[in-house]
């Protein structure tokens, strides 16, 4: 073998360049489904079923194509891990060189790396060409800059690929549409939905399914309404269905939460996306053409763009430059266990029930649900950041590390002390009573802070603004919401601490 070409879970497109450039005569693809890739965290049935069906599904089109391909099947091999079984192979094959695309997760990177080093095998990283902005590019822009914020990095890559631009300026003047955007639904919620597009698991899909129920029996969440597009072609249907259907109502609603509406007008695409079964530029240049062909208006479309050619290039360029760093951060010192309840979603809250009842259902929570419930709360009671950042790589089925733990530890827990977000994310249980029906179901009073019926997510709220008064309250970005602190009473304070107490202790078993 010339060229053993490393293919992992995350990187299913069939146009990369290793690939097209491969020689079948001379070189050859390495694929292995691993358990260790499902129980580094304790992996949702569904994000394991994903990432397997889709492998399976690209395999097979591999070997269609007649691109020779060693492969090793759940359960088929003895190799826990992907350096055992690469280590394995490179004594066995003894290819020239093996050929990497750059991994999603620094710890494979490293693993991989190593096996490489002692088998003496030259390993080639090619840079992943599915992305946007090059990581050179991205360190080019960072180098200049004292703060690397979204805002800045999404206008420059706007205006340098021409997205949503016109005769040198942003389409209808201006980069940012959020006050059109991310609105509470009406009061009466947003009516009759058509369903999403799904995917009905054929055979292979099927078979990935059975070996997961196998294989990891006890991991959390169902598979039961499993219908994620798993190869390239269901990539594109459920992007047309997503542009078609839900793009005009994206912009609006995006923030939007509401009971037993999982999708509302979201695109379902993410985790497409992550495995590379379709390229971000395509999704880019059809919601840009919805726009101009008049099928969506301009604040949904530039709201959309904004997260695929900002966010998602901006977190992965960070994640990046601060790796492996990242993962030792806790600028808030928080140190409480992950409740219990994030596993099995049994809690009387409803914003928690409802978000992570879907999230083990489905493997899937928007992007509010994730940063303002799940995200807030862990926050709020002050969960070490590495055990949240393990339950969001778990449970997800868009979760690869490059992109969950800048969102987790950066934007969401403010662990980086602000490298990626200039302030803390942090509300009281009165932000989701106005983004969302679920407090009118709920036991608890979002207006209130102590009582039996105080929201947990209020309590909580003024106890972390009073915990982290010192470093916050002459920050000019948040000067405001600490001075509100001012204005509560030492005896309300005290009576809120107290309260605080009894929620820490009650949820994570503190007794300090
Ligand atoms: Fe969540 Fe508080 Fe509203 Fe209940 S009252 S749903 S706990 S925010």
């Amino acid at each position: 073998v010339r060229h053993l070409i490393v293919v992992l879970g995350d990187q299913l497109d069939p146009r990369a360049r290793p690939l097209v450039a491969l020689d079948p005569a001379r070189d050859c693809l390495w694929m292995a489904e691993v358990t260790g890739e499902s129980t580094h965290v304790w992996s949702h049935k569904a994000r394991s079923t994903l990432f397997l069906a889709a492998m399976r599904h690209f395999r097979d089109a591999c070997l269609q194509a007649g691109r020779p391909l060693v492969y090793h099947r759940l359960g088929h091999h003895p190799h826990g891990s992907l350096a055992e079984a690469l280590a394995t192979d490179l004594a066995r094959l003894r290819p020239e060189r093996v050929i990497l695309t750059r991994p999603g997760d620094h710890r494979v990177l490293q693993s991989l790396t190593r096996v490489c080093d002692s088998a003496g095998v030259p390993l080639e990283i090619r840079e992943d060409a599915h992305f946007l902005v090059s990581l050179e590019s991205f360190r080019h822009w960072a180098g200049r800059r004292k703060q690397t914020r979204l805002e800045h990095f999404y206008r420059h890559v706007r205006e340098q690929m021409g997205v949503l631009m016109e005769d040198g300026e942003p389409a209808g003047g201006r980069w940012n549409f959020d006050t059109e955007n991310r609105k509470p639904l009406p009061r009466a919620g947003p009516g009759m939905l058509r369903a999403p597009l799904g995917f009905e698991p054929d055979a292979l899909t099927r078979e990935a399914m059975a070996d997961v129920e196998r294989h990891f029996p006890d991991h959390p969440g169902s598979l039961a309404s499993f219908d994620w597009p798993v190869s390239p072609e269901q990539a594109r249907a459920a992007l047309e269905d997503f542009i078609d259907h839900r793009l005009p109502a994206f912009g609006p609603y995006q923030d939007a939460l509401w009971t037993g509406e999982p999708w509302l007008y979201h695109a379902r695409i993410s985790a497409a996306l992550n495995l590379k079964l379709i390229s971000p530029r395509e999704v880019i240049e059809a919601a840009e053409a919805a726009w101009r062909e008049g099928r969506a208006p301009l604040a949904s479309v530039e709201g959309f763009i904004r997260q695929v050619l900002g966010w998602r290039e901006y977190v992965r360029g960070l994640y990046w430059q601060h790796m492996p760093e990242w993962l030792e951060w806790n600028a808030l010192e928080a140190g409480e266990a992950l409740p219990g309840f994030y596993w099995t979603g049994e809690t009387d809250m409803r914003c928690l029930a409802e978000t992570l009842g879907q999230t083990l259902e489905l493997g899937y929570a928007h992007h509010i649900q994730r940063l303002m419930v799940t995200g807030l709360f862990a926050q709020l009671l002050g969960v070490r950041p590495p055990a949240l950042h393990e339950w969001y790589l778990a449970v997800y089925v868009d979760a690869v590390e490059w992109v969950e733990l800048p969102n987790t530890l950066g934007m969401s827990q403010y662990a980086d002390g602000g490298r990626m977000a200039s302030k803390p994310y942090v509300a009281s249980g009165q932000y989701i009573k106005r983004m969302s029906n679920y407090c009118e179901h709920c036991r608890y009073r979002p207006d209130q802070a102590v009582g039996e019926q105080a929201c947990p997510f209020t309590t909580l709220y003024w106890d972390f603004l009073d915990r982290h008064r010192a470093r916050f309250s002459r920050h000019p970005r948040t000067t405001l919401q600490w001075r509100n602190l001012e204005r509560i009473s030492p005896e309300r304070l005290a009576a809120i601490r107290r309260k605080a107490q009894d929620i820490r202790t009650t949820l994570t078993g503190d007794r300090t």
